[in-house]
């Protein structure tokens, strides 16, 4: 090595660790603004909104628009609303008003809107689960995936959120209805299985052909890069096809196997969840069934990544009996490699067991604090959030049904920092576990999920003064998850500027 070289060799190792001690100061001024945020909550959501927060993995996006949407959506195709039931129709039946009056009635108004959020829901007078599921029974006005999309996606990326996999179901209805018609018998899987496969190509054609305008569209209404299921622009999404778990088990494999084989046949619609009350009759004696239906077609069907809900459940909305398997069963049968809420992980049997291997397998839990404290009553020191935290298993916070909850992310941000007390390192690495536990594809930039190792290529991606090398571009094309995971690196470098 001559002399030149030498010199730039500690030239360049002086300019690193002056980069690695910015890097430091920034996120010790950084924190400290943070601590001084966490006494007013005003203070703490203009810090957390502007704030990354990397991605909301949990959104069903029927419930994530505000009813307001809803209700201007009436107005503008000239419905009707009943005062009675709360409902918009086509037709004007006795006592209905047109849905412009809902303009100057602030009372109708109010009440429908109370009818289809948690608005002004008081746990007093009526359950908080009754009221949140009755909120869906309010909620047909023509609204377009397109419009709904597009509300969603705007509203994360005004918080800084760059990336969300999103409840939303891509085939149009006439496709999807063709595709469910006449359920297979289930007693034989196999058989069921031939059965809806010669109903799939229809159903991916049209499915292939809505996501291809939708990606065209919503990338000019968000205002981001085309197309908005790619990683250029500063938002972007997934689907995940949701199957419901009260209904016969012939209709159940049919949903879930047409979920899986768009799963299979595109790599928009990233994974398939299943959703409804949990504590439903029909989920409740379906569930043993519901399970081996999910294992058959997930070994058949490529292995997928499988997001589920499981323990949604309190002792007020079920026997015992039902929680002390749910979650276990979900992961080892079901395949489940996030849970979704986990709320009654404590009446699991052999709980120690169920944790070391749910840490040892990487399942991560999707918390929705907001959400399991109207449906569930759950909430403060009553939810598993700290038995999850010290157990080390991996955590994300999301919306749930942000719309219903009249909630977003910043708020669930929030609540979990006073709630819990988190620190702002607590805070980064709830940001960093919605990238890396993502079912975005390809190779971490964190060495066997470890943030404090970084792939040696992006070893300083962290530094301010970091620029992309060639090779660095590669692994990024390669990659959408590790593209995603130095956006948010960046992301956070500037927000500690
Ligand atoms: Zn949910």
């Amino acid at each position: 090595m001559n002399r030149r070289s030498v010199l730039s060799v500690f030239a360049y190792a002086a300019v690193a660790f002056q980069f690695s001690v910015l890097a430091l100061a920034d996120e010790a001024s950084t924190t400290k603004r943070f601590e001084h945020a966490k006494a007013s909550e005003p203070q703490l959501i203009a810090f957390v909104k502007n704030m990354p927060k990397g991605a909301d993995l949990h959104n069903h996006v029927s419930g994530a628009v505000y009813g307001e949407t809803r209700l201007d959506a009436a107005i503008k195709s000239d419905l009707f609303f009943d005062p009675t039931t709360c409902n918009f129709s086509r037709e004007q039946t006795p006592g209905s008003v047109p849905a412009k009056e809902l303009l100057t009635n602030n009372a109708l108004a109010a009440k429908y809107l109370d009818t289809t959020s948690m608005r002004s829901w008081r746990s007093a007078n009526e359950s908080g689960h009754d009221h949140f599921f009755d909120t869906f029974y309010h909620m047909s006005v023509p609204l377009s995936l397109s419009d709904s999309l597009t509300e969603v996606l705007s509203r994360a990326k005004a918080q800084n959120v760059q990336y969300m996999e999103l409840m939303a179901n891509p085939v149009p209805s006439d496709a999807m209805n063709a595709a469910l018609a006449d359920p297979p018998n289930v007693d034989d899987l196999e058989k069921a299985l031939a059965q809806m496969q010669t109903r799939f190509p229809a159903m991916i054609a049209a499915a292939k052909t809505n996501m291809d305008s939708l990606d065209s569209q919503l990338s000019d209404l968000v205002g981001t890069k085309a197309p908005i299921t790619g990683v250029a622009g500063p938002i972007n999404f997934r689907y995940i096809f949701s199957v419901s778990r009260t209904v016969a088990n012939p209709n159940f494999f049919a949903q879930m196997a047409c979920g899986l084989a768009l799963v299979q046949a595109d790599k928009r619609v990233v994974s398939v969840n299943i959703l409804a009350p949990e504590d439903d009759t029909m989920a409740r004696t379906n569930f043993d069934t519901q399970m081996r239906i999910i294992d058959f077609l997930w070994n058949r069907m490529g292995k997928p990544d499988l997001t589920l809900h499981a323990g949604e459940l309190t002792l007020a909305i079920s026997p015992v009996e039902v929680m002390r398997s749910r979650i276990r069963k979900t992961i080892e049968i079901g395949h489940a490699r996030r849970i979704g809420h986990g709320v009654s992980i404590a009446w699991e049997d052999n709980l120690p067991g169920l944790l070391a291997e749910m840490k040892q397998k990487r399942i991560a839990i999707e918390i929705c604090l907001t959400s399991n404290d109207s449906i569930l009553g759950i909430s403060g020191n009553r939810h598993p959030f700290s038995l999850y935290q010290e157990a080390g298993i991996p955590m994300i916070l999301n919306t749930d049904d942000e719309g219903v909850s009249r909630g977003n992310l910043t708020m669930e941000f929030v609540r979990a920092i006073r709630t819990y007390n988190l620190s702002y390192n607590d805070v980064k690495l709830l940001a960093r576990n919605s990238i890396e536990y993502s079912f975005l594809p390809g190779a971490s930039l964190y060495v066997n999920g470890d943030y404090l190792k970084l792939v040696p290529e992006l070893a300083d991606v962290r530094n301010p003064g970091w620029t992309p090398s060639a090779r660095c571009m590669e692994l990024m094309n390669a990659s959408d998850k590790l593209t995603e995971e130095v956006t948010l690196e960046r992301a956070f470098v500037e927000f500690e500027k």
